[in-house]
Order: C-alpha cells, then structure tokens, then sequence
C-alpha cells in the first residue's frame, strides 16, 4: 500500500466494467458508469485537441456538485492535466485568486460560477446555464460520446501532479494543496480498510457487507477532498452510486434518502445532527441507510449518543483528515467508537502518526502536542508556497497545525486547532473541549468558543451559542452547568445568543474569524 499503484486513470478504465449501472444520480438525472466513461474520455481528448492541454497544465473547475464536475475531474486527470477544483461559494474576487493563483488554461464552470469568471479571459467551456461572451457549452464542446472513445494517449507514474485543491481558508487565506495520482490510488484503499473494520466490528464478513450495493449520498461538496476521494473516486472504483445534492438541505437528504435507498451517508457532523434534529425526521423510511460517516470538523461526543438513539444499529464513524492528507487518515468506528467517543480513532494502515513537542521531539502518550502525518496520502507540497511548504512538509511528514494527544492504546485525541487555543493568563483552553461540554446541555444547539482580548489575562473565554428551537439560555446557567464538567479557568465568562446560524464554511467548520470580528469588531 506504501506504493500504491499507477493513476487515476487506471480508476477510470476499470470503472467501464459497471456498464450500466448507475453512477451519479442528480435530482432526477441517472448517470451510468458507461456514461460518465464516455463523456469523460471524450472531454479529455477535446482538451488535448482542441484547448492544446497537455501533461502538467491546470485546468479549473468551478461547479456545485453536479454530474458534470465529476465528469470535468475525470476528463482532466485522463488528459494528463492538473485537476484545480475551485470552491463553489467563492466571490468573483476569490475565484479570480484561484485562477491566477493557479494559472489554469482553462476553466469548465456552471452558468452560476461562469459569470463570475468571465473577466478572467481564461477560455470558458460551460455547463447549466448561460454562456458568458467567447464562452463554449459543455454539450457543444462534447458533442455525442461514441462507445469507441479511448483516452488519450500519455504516460503517468504515481508521483506526477494530479490535483491542487484550495485548503478551506479556516484560519487564513485557502493554500492551494498539489497531490499526486498516487494520493489518488491510495484513497479507495484507505475506505475499503474502514468499511473491512466496521463489517468486522458488525459482524458480517468483508463480502456480505458488500454484497448490498453502496449508495453513498454526499452532503458536502465535491470541491473538497472528502467529497472527491472519499465519496467520488471511492465510488467510482467499488461500483457503487453516488447521490449528489446541490447544497446541504436537511429534509431533501431525507427524502433522497428514502428514494435513492441510500445505505450511506458521507459528509461533516454538522450534517448528522441536523438531519436528526429536522422536525420531519420520523417521517421517512431510512431503513437502508446503514453507515454515517462523517469528519472534517470537531464531532461532539454527543453526536454519537444521538446516533444511537434516533438511528439505532448503524454504523457511524468519525474521520479525521485534511487537504494535505488526501481526506482520511485517521478515522474512529464500530466498537472502538463506542468505547472511546472523544477519540478520532486509529490511523488507517498506510499511515504513520506521532505527536512532538516544539522543537520537534516525540512526546510520550497522553502529553498533548502537534500532531503529524506521513504516509502514501500526503500530499506533494503547496503550489506555488515554497516557504509554507518548507515549514509544513518536514522529511515526509506533514505538521498538521492541531493539537493532539495519542493514548496507550494508540488511539488519537484531537484536542484544539493550535490557532483556536484561548491562552488565558498563560494556561492553555482548548475550545474544542469547551464546546463538547457545552454541547451536552439540551439546551445548546450549536456553539463556538473563542478567545476575548483580556487587559491582565491577554485573553478571556468567551463562548457564542444558538439555543435549540424554544429554548432559552443563560450566562449563570451555563457557566453552573460547565462547573461540574471542567475546571474554572476554562469556564466561559461570556456569553452571546444567537438565534441565526452560526457562520461555517462549506468543510462544516465555524468561521471563527467572522465571528470574532463580528462580535468584536476590529
Ligand atoms: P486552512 O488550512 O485553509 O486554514 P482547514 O485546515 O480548515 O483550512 P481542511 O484541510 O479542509 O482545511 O481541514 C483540515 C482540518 O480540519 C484539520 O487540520 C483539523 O483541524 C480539522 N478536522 C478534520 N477532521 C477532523 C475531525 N474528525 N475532528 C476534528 N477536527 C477535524
Ligand atoms: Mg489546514
């Protein structure tokens, strides 16, 4: 697995085998593995002809999760070109940044994200809506994809550039991520080794688990790494179906749900819970559904309680990974879930992790550090950032900027992001233990805990909560509940009601930053 093998499009041949079943669904479109095949393949060669595309040129991508992204995706990286997908809910001004940033040679957009691109004078070849002046239909530009179509002739090795995909800009300006085809062929390896645990901890053997086909509804976008190799590329090499949404609607993944037969669900807690806590949820037949995956933010423990409780006998898990690890790299599931709910769980077995202390020596279990990563899944560096890449990717191993703890057992604690800790007259509050206390009152139904500029103590802890539908909140109250959880000093000392959302981004997480400067100012 170390050397996991060839490129991407070594996925994509084999994907033929499906045929027929189908692929994508989209509303009410159903793309078949032959199709999305075809299509791909012939896009590919239209790039190559037509767009002049060859190995190592970028080419963005910029849609909401429509078929057609991932028939862009799969069309790029067969062309032997970069894959650059764009984030969906970038301004004009951020989409222009990427396209820059990245030089790609050619942008393929929906109408929405077209519009906002036309200025960049990057040929435009578009799909679902109007065409911007000098810009080509996706349609127009493939025409009707023969069943003879091949792809196009170039030679890959595992270590050639495949992707750069924008980090989420949670802590700062989006870094752009270059992975490699053999990030791409480790990634259905790394689910398999996960869906292999949960069918043992359930039970069942590796072939009874798969003999229901798996329908995947995705609750994230594609534009991110969970979306495109946790639930794109993975599905495309088991054979399964994938369930596309065009954003996150708790009562639409309900009935889709229902419709599709869906047995798995992929996205960020936030997804899980809000799906539960929709006033409908008891209305619908999700029988099928039998996994719940979910990661790329914090999990409050009590996600798993509420799982147990409303959607008895599945098997949720909770995945931690990140841009620079191709999606997953640790994940919790099964029994060990159960046992041990505050913990992301084991590294999958491609992957080496340690905790170090600042000046970069292994720390012993239990003692909290930044946690590091290295294994077939990391990526090859920033594009474009040689001092960001120098001071993140060191000897193989990624410095993931969080801040962890590892116990006997091996078993690893995600404990704060190292930007997020509150220091409070020098001792450390970690926000995220904070929240996950908080979110064990029944009257908390999302909060963020962030830090207040303090005169004397440099910073206070201050925490913004939304109540649940009908209820109401008090500092006191909340401060007397905290009291028998943690210790004093990481009590919040302020409290602020929000009635709306609180503001994340499209990967599940708060926007601290927004919210700070909302609250604050500055
Ligand atoms: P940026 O690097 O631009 O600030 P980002 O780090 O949020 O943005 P991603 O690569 O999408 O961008 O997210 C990776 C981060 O998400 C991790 O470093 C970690 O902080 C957080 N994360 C991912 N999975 C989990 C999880 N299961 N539990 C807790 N935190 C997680
Ligand atoms: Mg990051």
């Amino acid at each position: 697995w170390k050397n996991a093998p060839a490129s991407f499009r070594t996925l994509l041949e084999l994907s033929r085998f499906h045929g027929d079943k189908v692929f994508l669904v989209y509303e009410d479109e159903h793309i078949t593995f032959e199709d999305h095949f075809r299509r791909a393949a012939t896009l590919a060669n239209r790039l190559v002809e037509e767009y002049g595309v060859t190995k190592g040129d970028r080419v963005a991508i910029a849609m909401r999760n429509y078929p057609e992204w991932a028939v862009s995706f799969s069309a790029v990286l067969a062309a032997g070109a970069i894959a650059v997908p764009l984030n969906a809910w970038w301004t004009e001004a951020e989409l222009a940044y990427g396209v820059s940033d990245s030089g790609a040679k050619v942008l393929i957009a929906d109408g929405e994200r077209a519009l906002r691109l036309a200025s960049t004078g990057v040929p435009l070849i578009v799909t679902r809506g109007e065409l911007p002046e000098g810009a080509r239909a996706f349609t127009d530009v493939i025409g009707e994809p023969t069943a003879d179509v091949t792809l196009p002739d170039v030679t890959l090795s595992p270590d050639d550039p495949a992707t750069i995909f924008y980090t989420s800009g949670t802590t700062g300006r989006s870094k752009g991520a270059l992975g490699s085809h053999r990030n791409i062929g480790q990634a259905p390896m790394t689910v398999a080794y996960g869906l292999a645990r949960a069918s043992a901890v359930a039970g069942r053997d590796f072939a009874t688990a798969a003999a229901v086909r798996r329908i995947t509804l995705l609750t994230v976008p594609l534009f991110h790494v969970t979306g495109c190799f946790s639930a794109f590329i993975t599905t495309l090499f088991s054979g399964g179906g994938l369930v596309l949404m065009y954003k996150w609607d708790p009562e639409q993944a309900l009935r889709l749900i229902e419709r599709e037969r869906v047995t798995a669900m992929i996205g960020v807690p936030t997804n899980a819970w809000q799906l539960m806590s929709h006033p409908d949820f008891g209305k619908y037949d999700l029988s099928s559904l039998s996994t719940l995956g979910y990661g790329g933010a914090p999990a409050p423990p009590k996600l798993l309680e509420r799982i147990t409780q409303n959607l008895p006998n599945r098997a949720p898990s909770n995945g931690y990974g990140m841009t620079e690890t191709s999606a997953l790299a640790i994940g919790n599931g099964g029994a060990d879930y159960q046992a041990k709910p505050d913990s992301i769980g084991k590294p999958s077995p491609v992957v080496d992790v340690r905790v170090i202390d600042p000046m970069g020596g292994d720390l012993p279990a239990g003692q909290v550090g930044e946690l590091c990563v290295r294994g077939p899944n990391v990526i090859l560096g920033y594009w474009n950032k040689p001092d960001a890449t120098a001071q993140t990717f060191i000897d193989g191993w990624v410095h993931t900027g969080d801040l962890a703890k590892i116990d006997e057992e091996g078993f690893v604690y995600i404990v704060d992001r190292a930007k997020d800790m509150v220091i409070r007259g020098g001792e450390n509050v970690y926000c995220a233990e904070v929240e996950a206390a908080l979110f064990e009152h029944p009257a908390v139904d999302d909060v963020a805990v962030i830090g207040v500029p303090h005169d004397e103590l440099g910073e206070e802890v201050g925490m913004v909560v939304r109540p649940a539908p009908g209820q109401s909140i008090t500092l006191e109250e909340l401060q007397t509940f905290l009291g028998d959880r943690i210790a004093k000093f990481k009590i919040p000392v302020h409290l602020w009601v929000r009635d709306t959302e609180l503001p994340r981004n499209p990967g599940g997480k708060i926007l601290k930053t927004h919210l700070r400067r909302e609250i604050l100012g500055g």
